[in-house]
C-alpha cells in the first residue's frame, strides 16, 4: 500500500528493517543508546561494532528525541536512533513523546538532505506502547511531515512492519487516516 504527497512517497511493507536500502533506517533505540534486544539488537548485529562506537561518543539522546550514526556494515548508509517512549498507561505524556520520536527523525533526515528512510514500529515491542494507537501517532506524524514538506529531499518513506498483524494494523489505519484528510490510495 502506497501513497503520495508532493514529491515524496510512504509505503507500507512487511520485512526485516536491516535489510533495507533505503539512505537511512531508523532504530527503536533507548536513551542510553546502549543497545538492546528487538530492533535495536538486530540493527546493531547487521551493522557492526561501528556503530555502538558512535553511539557512546554521543553519550545518550532524550526521550522523543533523535540521533544519527553511519550504518557500519547495513545497507543503509545512515541510522538514525530514535527513542520512544515506554507505555506507563497513556497518561505520561507519551503520545506527544512518540509523535515527537518520528518527527524529530524526519527533521534529523531533512537536515542531512537524506533523500530515503525506512521506520520500524517504534515502542511498540518492549516499550510495551499499544499498537493501534502507536500506529496512528506514528502515521499521522509521517503524513503531518509529508503535507509540510513537499518539495523537500525526502522522496522516500517506508514503514517496515515485522509481522503481517503490525502490518495489517498500520494497513487499515492508513486507510482511515488517508479517508480522514481526503487523500486518494495508490495500491
Ligand atoms: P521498543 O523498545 O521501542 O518497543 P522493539 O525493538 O522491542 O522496540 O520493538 C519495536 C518493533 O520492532 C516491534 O514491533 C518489533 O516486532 C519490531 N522489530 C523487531 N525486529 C525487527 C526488525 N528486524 N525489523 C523491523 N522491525 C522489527
Amino acid at each position: 500500500m502506497e501513497v503520495r504527497i508532493g514529491g515524496c512517497r510512504l509505503s507500507l511493507i512487511q520485512g526485516d528493517i536491516t535489510k533495507q536500502d533505503t539512505e537511512a533506517i531508523v532504530n527503536a533505540a533507548n536513551a542510553r543508546l546502549a543497545g538492546g534486544g528487538g530492533v535495536d539488537g538486530a540493527i546493531h548485529r547487521a551493522g557492526g561494532p561501528i556503530i555502538a562506537e558512535e553511539c557512546r561518543k554521543i553519550g545518550g539522546c532524550p526521550t522523543g528525541k533523535a540521533v544519527i550514526t553511519s550504518g557500519g556494515n547495513l545497507k543503509a548508509k545512515y541510522v538514525i536512533h530514535a527513542v520512544g517512549p515506554i507505555y506507563r498507561g497513556g497518561q505520561n505524556r507519551e503520545a506527544e513523546l512518540l509523535r515527537s520520536a518520528y518527527l524529530s527523525s524526519l527533521a534529523l533526515a531533512k537536515e542531512r538532505g537524506i533523500t530515503s528512510i525506512s521506520f520500524p514500529s517504534l515502542s511498540t515491542g518492549a516499550y510495551g506502547y499499544p499498537i493501534k494507537e502507536a500506529a496512528r501517532i506514528a502515521l499521522q506524524a509521517v503524513l503531518d511531515f509529508m503535507t509540510e514538506n513537499q518539495s523537500g529531499p525526502l522522496q522516500e518513506i517506508v514503514f517496515v512492519l515485522f509481522t503481517p498483524q503490525d502490518l495489517s494494523v498500520y494497513q487499515e489505519t492508513l486507510q482511515a487516516l488517508l479517508q480522514e484528510r481526503g487523500i486518494k490510495t495508490q495500491t
